[in-house]
């Protein structure tokens, strides 16, 4: 028998209407011979709510009650899941995260996944069930406690289900109907992509593509998951939605197949920082160990033994690394003549498995910044990865240009 998994996001469970709807399409895909195992998300808003209650009694929560209160939701989508898949005559069952269980280890609110123990659940299918629904997000760490997976970690809990059980596919049933070029709210001409490559969809989920959670598309990659991102609202057919899969499974790629953004972003520098062996750990240890989130660094060239050193994070941890960094000149770690904070800055990127072999893609996303007159102040680049750091209002400016000249509105262009 071959094994399936589904996984319904938070508006695809978010009423009890919704759930009804899901559990038809759980019913064809057991009707065509399936043994399905079901990953649900809480109901839509349902975690923000939890983590709200979370915030107001207790700033500084104990990351263990927060996860026994925010893996609630995700309870109540199990059951409610079962219950009208009985209702439809189909042999279901419902398990929370410990029960199965789904072995995490003990980072509470960020927890990692270690094992999924398959045999009762193989025995369960053996018997005759059809169905497993699991609550998403949610596992059971070392010492017996109920952990989260991080916001978004129900893909993940889908992707390592269907690592484990063997799955010939992970459907990732969400409001979109599949992965786009770029965000179709910045340009009407985002187009959708039949197929995409495991590494692409890391680099975009990364910088900020909120279709998947990054750590379920890297559990994918390692384990060679073939994962489709459809709508559980629109029509369904077997192309319908994004696959995403192996690079060999893709016949025919762009160089350049999508054009990320991340807005929040804040550009930081220090100036007159000593040019010495050892600076950049002293600056980006302590920084690390204050969880700022560094992504972009560059280090100028060193003139009279002082040089720059600038790097770029999110903007709501700019507090938290002046602070580590006023701390460790404080203590002397370090010195610097000055250190400024530009908030109003944001990310653009270029993705494509084919900038491997193709060259000037560099020069062609340049050339088109430089015809609208947008300033670039970082760059940064990786095998299949070009991002640049430019100020906040010309973003979505930015995005669309980059897309005309890529041609990515129409497939086979560049
Ligand atoms: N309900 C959780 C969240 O909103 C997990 C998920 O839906 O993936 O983050
Ligand atoms: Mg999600």
């Amino acid at each position: 028998m071959s094994r399936l998994v589904m996984k319904f996001g938070g508006t695809s469970v978010a009423t009890p209407d919704r759930i009804r709807r899901a559990a038809k399409r759980v019913a064809r895909e057991v009707a065509n011979g399936h043994e399905v195992i079901v990953i649900v998300s809480a109901m839509a808003g349902k975690t923000n709510e939890l983590v709200g209650w979370v915030n107001e009694i207790s700033p500084f929560y104990d990351a263990r009650e927060y996860d026994a209160v925010v893996s609630s939701g995700e309870a109540v989508t199990a059951g409610l899941m079962a219950l009208t898949l009985q209702e439809m005559e189909i042999p279901a069952r419902s398990w929370q995260g410990w029960q199965v269980p789904l072995l995490t280890n003990g980072a509470h609110s960020a927890a990692r996944i270690e094992e999924i123990p398959t045999a009762y659940l193989d025995e369960r299918f053996a018997q005759g069930m059809k169905v497993a629904v699991v609550a998403g997000f949610q596992g059971v760490s070392p010492e017996g406690r109920i952990t989260t997976l991080g916001r978004g970690g129900s893909d993940t809990t889908a992707v390592a289900f269907a690592a484990a059980f063997d799955a010939v596919r992970c459907d990732i049933y969400t409001d979109v109907d599949g992965v786009y070029t770029t965000d179709p709210r910045i340009t009407s001409k985002a187009r959708k992509l039949d197929r995409i490559a495991f590494e692409e969809m890391l680099e975009l989920a990364s910088l900020g593509a909120k279709v998947l959670q990054t750590r379920s598309v890297e559990l994918a990659m390692r384990f060679g998951v073939k994962v489709r991102v459809l709508s559980s609202f629109g029509d369904y057919d077997e192309t319908a939605g994004t696959l995403v899969c192996a690079e060999d499974e893709i016949v025919e790629s762009n160089v350049v197949n999508g054009v990320a953004y991340s807005r929040e972003e804040a550009k930081m520098t220090l100036l007159g920082v000593e040019d010495r062996p050892g600076i950049a750990a002293a600056i980006f240890g302590p920084l690390s160990e204050a969880g700022v989130n560094v992504d972009m660094i560059v280090q100028n060239i060193a003139e009279r033994g002082k040089t720059d050193m600038t790097f770029s994070c999110p903007v709501d941890e700019v507090g938290r690394a002046r602070k580590a960094l006023e701390g460790s000149r404080d203590s002397g770690d370090i010195g610097y003549a000055e250190l400024l904070a530009d908030t109003e800055v944001a990310k653009v990127s270029v993705v494509g498995i084919g900038m491997r072999s193709h060259a000037g893609v560099a020069a062609r996303m340049f050339e088109a910044l430089k015809d609208e007159n947008v300033n670039i102040k970082v760059i940064t680049t990786s095998e299949i990865k070009i991002s640049v750091l430019i100020d906040r209002k010309y973003m979505e400016l930015a995005v669309q240009s980059l897309h005309d000249a890529f041609g990515l509105e129409t497939a086979g262009s560049n």
